[in-house]
């Protein structure tokens, strides 16, 4: 496209500015804004219109939020035909919850039954406070650089860079320490430092939260003996293990990273793609500890005036129907994730640019670091100034791709073979454009 990025007479700048009187930030979720004012008004399938009309090809995808591609009728329709039925009443329990509950509990092997919740990280705060009540005990053990959502149990990052992630650590004001002190703080893919903090808080840590593959920074594919070593570790010290499979569910496969790494957590978070950009969020796990969520029997709070509303129930039956008739989505999601990986290894092995290529599925990430990229303290030698210069001169080519460094890039199942020949090639330029500067 040939628009000037910069100029301030445009439509987008012009809401930001409306914006910045009105909302703090001028947004609604603060890595919404990332050094450029994106306003985008519209979008069909792998693409997003900017309100100047300019035509990106979408690799952010609302942080995998969206998994089909944009505006799918497979989702919307269902959607739109459930308006005005179905609406909320907040007594008893509708068709659309027990219908979704089956799928899920299909779908996953971990799952028996699940509860289901607006976002994520209501998805989060319930699995670590039911993991509390389940083992009476108050610790939780995370890891570096995984992202939980935005409540103070998961708060913790232990950044050591300021200008990474959210820029702090704890990542919010406002959270009493003894709340903070409660989350330890561990080193992905190195199980030796989970061991440590059982022995040094014996029998007092209630869970370990993890995303399978932290997306939050990229993508940390663990190594299965890391897994399977913590599957033992919290079994033997009776600890729940909860994964976090906010990003990775339904999106890697359709039972989530649990059913790729053939290990099986105690409970499974869901959220983002599962319901292709409505919100929803979901806890699945065992009867036996599901049920202390029963208001009759159990002892851990289950409210929410719109759990289980209909258009997000709707949609995520509709996106999980489809993964289930059209196993092609991740043999040609996983395959094109696989090209642009191994096509940005080509271009810069060939130019000399020290940078490793990380994903899994569809999903990648470019580290502008050698590799090999093994844990959050290799993520350390990343150039972000190099990964913001890539960002932005992708972006004015007209591919939009997530602007902070450290974190990933999502093919929905609307991108094409032809999509991809695109971006490498446009990758090509940019990264050659880089070198020469
Ligand atoms: N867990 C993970 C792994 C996430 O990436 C996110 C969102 N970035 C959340 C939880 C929180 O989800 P939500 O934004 O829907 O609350």
């Amino acid at each position: 496209s040939d628009h000037d990025p910069r100029s301030t007479a445009t439509r987008g700048w012009a809401l930001h500015q409306a914006a910045a009187e009105l909302l703090p930030g001028g947004v609604n979720s603060a890595t919404r804004y990332v050094g450029h004012p994106y306003a985008f008004g519209g979008g069909d399938g792998a693409y997003v219109v900017d309100l100047d009309g300019n035509r990106y090809l979408d690799y952010h995808a609302a942080f995998g939020a969206i998994l089909l591609g944009h505006n799918s009728p497979i989702v919307d329709d269902p959607v739109r035909a459930a308006v005005g039925t179905v609406d909320l009443f907040g007594l008893g329990v509708t068709e659309l919850e027990v219908e979704l509950a089956k799928r899920v509990t299909e779908a996953i092997p971990s799952a028996e039954m699940m509860i289901a919740t607006m976002s994520g990280s209501e998805a989060t705060a319930q699995a670590v406070r039911l993991a509390r009540a389940a083992t009476g005990r108050s610790l939780l053990v995370k890891f570096q650089g995984g992202f939980h959502g935005w409540h103070d149990a998961v708060a913790r990052n232990v950044i050591s860079r300021p200008e990474l992630a959210y820029g702090r650590d704890p990542l919010s004001a406002g959270i009493l320490d003894h709340v903070l002190d409660a989350t330890l703080v561990a080193e992905f893919n190195d199980l030796d430092s989970v061991r440590a903090l059982f022995e040094q808080y014996p029998e007092r840590i209630a869970a370990v939260i993890m995303e399978p593959i932290p997306h939050n920074v990229g993508a940390l594919v663990p190594a299965q003996e890391f897994v399977e070593g913590l599957r033992e570790l919290t079994h033997d010290e009776g600890a729940v293990l909860i994964f976090d499979e906010v990003i990775t569910g339904f999106r890697h496969s359709l039972g989530g990273y649990q059913e790729v790494v053939g290990v099986m957590p105690d409970l499974t978070t869901f959220g983002k793609g599962m319901a292709n950009g409505y919100p929803i969020g979901g806890l699945a796990g065992p009867r036996s500890l599901m049920e202390r969520f029963d208001g009759q029997k159990g002892d851990v709070l289950l409210a929410g005036t719109f759990n289980g509303y209909t258009l997000g129930a709707t949609a995520a039956i509709a996106t999980i129907d489809h993964l289930r008739a059209h196993p092609e989505f991740y043999t040609r999601t996983h395959a094109l994730g696989a090209r642009i990986r191994d096509g940005l290894t080509s271009i810069v092995t060939e130019l000399g640019i020290e940078a490793t290529v990380a994903g899994f599925g569809g999903v990648f990430s470019l580290y502008f670091a050698a590799g090999p990229i093994r844990g959050y303290r290799d993520l350390m030698r990343n150039d972000d100034q190099a990964y913001a210069a890539f960002h932005r001169r992708m972006t004015d080519k007209g591919f939009l791709m997530i602007p902070m460094s450290l974190k990933r890039n999502h093919v929905s199942g609307s991108h094409t073979d032809e999509d991809v020949d695109r971006t490498l090639e446009a990758a090509r330029d940019v990264l050659a454009g880089m070198k020469a500067d």
